[in-house]
């Protein structure tokens, strides 16, 4: 079977999943999708953004130590942007070892307070890249390891 590539080059694979439209890339990442959206009614999210919070509207950034509001304008746009993540510490997929398993993803995902802060964007976009950094890394690393 022709290994299909996606947009980002490294989804691709044989199509298994949902009546042989989807590769199993494209189904973890829909079905982590869904579970990151109900990390919205977790409650040490809730309660780490609660413990940052410093005023209306306002949290204290644990990156910058900054207290920052809670959206910025964006320019040339009426609307404005969210300024504040509740951010893993230890990240759900660790960027240097890569997926493991669904246990461990869960497990990370739905973190005890002790493994949240709150980032404003800044430091948040930051944080992300230098992840996506080490991934990118552990992926060349691994490419050539497989040759
Ligand atoms: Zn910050």
């Amino acid at each position: 079977m022709a290994e299909e590539k996606s947009k980002k080059g490294r989804t691709g694979g044989p199509k298994t999943r949902c009546s042989g439209a989807w590769t199993e890339a494209k189904f973890k990442s829909f079905i982590k999708g869904n579970l990151r959206r109900t990390t919205q009614k977790w409650a040490p999210i809730g309660q780490a953004l609660k413990a940052a919070r410093t005023r209306r509207g306002f949290y204290h950034c644990a990156g910058c130590e900054q207290e920052v509001p809670n959206s910025v304008a964006v320019e040339g746009s009426r609307r404005r942007q969210k300024n504040v993540h509740v951010d893993h510490i230890n990240p759900v997929i660790d960027p240097a070892v890569g997926w493991t398993t669904w246990d461990d993803c869960i497990n990370r995902m739905f973190s005890e307070i002790d493994n949240l802060q709150v980032l404003c964007g800044d430091c948040h976009t930051v944080k992300t890249n230098e992840e996506k950094q080490v991934a990118k890394e552990r992926r060349a690393q691994e490419k050539l390891n497989a040759k």
